[in-house]
């Protein structure tokens, strides 16, 4: 049998540690993988000694992103055509959108080129993050509502909602704002800006310095999920916080919550 060929819509810590684990693997290796993981839970092996060829998609939007192992691309498709033309092109067996929680057009597009073309289609979408006793979350639904909702809440904010959304900030002159990005955000920006370019991970002691150091009094994040340090450290710091909703995941796909159960979904399909 030809390997399962495998495109995998990236751009995240997930989609890049999936890549890193199944990419040119057989299945008795993906099957030790999940099963350790799993810690013992049902496992069906599926052994049919099919491999996995990986294909990993980037947007194209970082100069210098952190590259998985297996094949890369970079760049769109063009549209829900486009990918559907590059499905058929390449020989594509299934999909795995483990695009950014918030890359909301890339995932309508997966669906509707899987409904399409009939691939299968698997969403890897890490959990979102959940109040603790302590926090002080103001939950918005979208990064205007959360720019409009700044001014009433802080003065000094600290923005990690990355350099694409800065815009919707550009307005506010009454506000500091310390906005934390891989790559320099392009105007529009607002008048009173610092920008720090770094990527995780953080920890809870360099965000408390950090939130301490600019005198913060709000963070402003969208709810990506994944590591908690800036979040633990506003709660230590009293510091609210603006989080951003996420999209809604579409509804008739299967999600998997982590890459252990997307390794399991995969070898579903060997
Ligand atoms: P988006 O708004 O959902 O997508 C806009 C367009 O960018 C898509 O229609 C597609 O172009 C192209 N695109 C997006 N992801 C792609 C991928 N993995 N491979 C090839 N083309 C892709 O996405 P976004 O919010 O701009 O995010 C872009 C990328 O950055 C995503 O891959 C995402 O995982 C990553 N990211 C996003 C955020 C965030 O906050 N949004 C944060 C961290 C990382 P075509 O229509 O031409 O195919």
């Amino acid at each position: 049998m030809p390997p399962l060929r495998i495109l995998l819509l990236g751009g995240t810590t997930e989609a890049r540690a999936l890549a890193d684990r199944v990419a040119g693997e057989g299945p008795a290796a993906r099957a030790g993988l999940a099963r350790e993981a799993l810690d013992g839970g049902a496992f069906a092996d599926g052994d049919s000694g099919r491999g996995v060829e990986v294909v990993s998609s980037l947007a194209g939007r970082t100069s210098a992103p952190l590259l998985p192992r297996g094949e890369v691309r970079i760049g769109g498709f063009g549209g829900v055509d486009g990918l559907k033309r590059y499905l058929h092109e390449q020989r594509i067996d299934a999909l795995v959108d483990a695009t950014h929680p918030f890359a909301a057009t890339m995932t309508s597009h997966a669906v509707a080129a899987a409904e399409a073309t009939g691939l299968p289609l698997l969403i890897l979408r890490r959990p979102g993050w959940t109040a603790q006793t302590g926090d002080v979350w103001h939950r918005v639904e979208s990064v205007p509502a959360a720019a409009a909702l700044v001014p009433s809440i802080g003065e000094r904010v600290f923005l990690t909602t990355g350099r694409q959304s800065i815009a919707a900030f550009a307005e506010l002159d009454t506000c500091w704002f310390l906005s934390r990005s891989v790559e320099a955000p392009a105007p529009p920006v607002p008048p009173r800006l610092e920008i720090l370019l770094d990527r995780g991970p953080f920890t809870i002691d360099g965000e408390r310095d950090l939130l301490r150091r600019h005198r913060v009094d709000v963070l402003v994040t969208k709810n990506s999920g994944g590591d908690t340090a800036k979040l633990d450290a506003a709660r230590a710091e009293a510091v609210p916080v603006i989080l951003v909703d996420r999209p809604p995941l579409p509804k008739s796909v299967p999600t998997a919550p982590t890459v252990e159960e997307a390794i399991i979904w995969l070898n579903s399909l060997t």
